[in-house]
């Protein structure tokens, strides 16, 4: 592959401004760490996100969707390939009666905000979460007993094969922080909703009722990815951490959140390093304590 020729013919379609090179990934992860992107695409159209696809594959280059990079850690020495990062410019959305669409790259805060003001309740969950609709859809996103699956009607998709497909939710696969998406390397367009019609002061209440929970709760104040770990089953990943006595706990500058053991979070210059051999160390400790496997919630990807 080569990354120069990929970057001339990306350049042929895409506005200058929207192509990045050698782009340092710390500033497009909530974590702050991650070596730089050789490419970074901000699509601002379905069919900028299908052309970059086709390049990419005719020259065998490889290539990575993401949201607003808030469950990715980018290893230190970057990403050898093309980063497409949908929460740029893919932010519209309709709302019609109680049927709501948008583009995989509108933040869920911005949506949950929208939709409020339309007295739609049933999203008011993700008003926290500080991801996109497409990551959200991707990883099954959910809090405070809701989760994406309650309200998604479909998502258009593309397929590793450059073909476009509307998926209904029954075939989507959305389990517990999984979806068909990562499995089968699909990239979400544009997505469908079904909420209902609420009262608006009740939504609102709600979301701060969550929005101060959040804030009692977790360090927000520091970089992270938010739960670091899925939750296992019959577990709690935060508690398990805990009773292994590795609250606070820090390799270099990554550290077992003193607030919430389930986050890891970076207190000042931590490299992504730092943050894998945390979280390797965490596992260690809990399988040898416990006997329970964390699996990271948290996606990595690029290179040592
Ligand atoms: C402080 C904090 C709190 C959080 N709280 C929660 C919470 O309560 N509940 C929760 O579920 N999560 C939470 N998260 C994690 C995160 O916000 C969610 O997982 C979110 O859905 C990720 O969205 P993103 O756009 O940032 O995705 P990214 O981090 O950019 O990507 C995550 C995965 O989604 C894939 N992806 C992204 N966009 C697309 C697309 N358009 N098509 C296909 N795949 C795509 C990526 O390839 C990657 O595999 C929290 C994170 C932080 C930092």
């Amino acid at each position: 592959m080569s990354i120069e020729l990929v970057y001339q013919q990306l350049k042929g379609q895409i506005a200058s401004e929207n192509i990045r090179l050698k782009e340092p990934m710390s500033q497009h992860t909530s974590f702050r760490v991650g070596g730089p992107a050789d490419v970074m695409v901000l699509p601002e159209t379905d069919r900028q996100i299908i052309t970059t696809v086709e390049i990419c594959r005719k020259n065998s280059c490889p290539y990575f969707i993401m949201g607003n990079g808030t469950n990715l850690l980018v290893r230190d020495g970057g990403y050898r390939g093309v980063i497409v990062k949908t929460a740029a410019n893919m932010k519209d959305c309709r709302i019609e009666g109680e049927n709501v669409s948008g583009q995989s790259g509108i933040l869920l805060s911005t949506l949950s905000k929208l939709v409020m003001e339309e007295s739609l309740e049933g999203f008011e969950f993700a008003s926290g979460i500080p991801g996109t609709l497409g990551g959200a859809v991707a990883m099954n996103a959910g809090a405070y007993g809701g989760e994406i699956k309650d309200s998604l009607e479909w998502a258009r998709v593309i397929n590793p094969d450059g073909d476009i497909m509307t998926y209904t939710r029954d075939k989507l696969e959305l389990g517990y922080r999984t979806s068909i998406i990562q499995r089968n390397d699909l990239i979400v367009l544009d997505c469908g909703l079904k909420l209902r019609k609420g009262n608006r002061d009740a939504i609102e209440k709600k979301i701060n009722e969550y929005t101060s929970m959040r804030k009692a709760k977790q360090p927000l104040a520091l970089p992270s990815a938010g739960s670091t770990f899925k939750r296992p089953e019959g577990y709690y990943a935060g508690k398990l951490i805990e009773d292994a006595g590795l609250r606070g706990f820090r390799i270099g500058h990554a550290q077992v959140s003193e607030m919430h053991c389930g986050f890891i979070v970076n207190v000042g210059n931590a490299t992504a390093n730092d943050i894998i051999a945390l979280i390797n160390h965490v596992k260690k400790e809990v399988k040898e304590k416990f006997n329970v496997e964390l699996q990271p919630e948290v996606k990595v990807i690029g290179q040592l």
